[in-house]
């Protein structure tokens, strides 16, 4: 159950920065979060400013 980002990103790369395991990566509409890598700490959550990552 990895975090997921929603549309509410506003691409400030705050998160990218905070992630542990580098498993957030700006993408084509907004950043976003590789599954296979997040290891759910919530530290993503924490620092965005609109609260996009949150747990799929
Ligand atoms: Fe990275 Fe943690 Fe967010 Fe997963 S929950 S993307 S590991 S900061
Ligand atoms: Fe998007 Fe929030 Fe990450 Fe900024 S911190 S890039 S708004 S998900």
């Amino acid at each position: 159950m990895a975090y997921v980002i929603s549309d509410e990103c506003i691409s400030c790369g705050a998160c990218a920065a905070e992630c542990p395991v580098s498993a957030i990566s700006e993408g084509d509409a907004h950043y976003e979060i590789n599954p296979d890598v997040c290891i759910e700490c919530g530290a993503c959550n924490s620092t965005c400013p609109v609260g996009a990552p949150n747990p799929q």
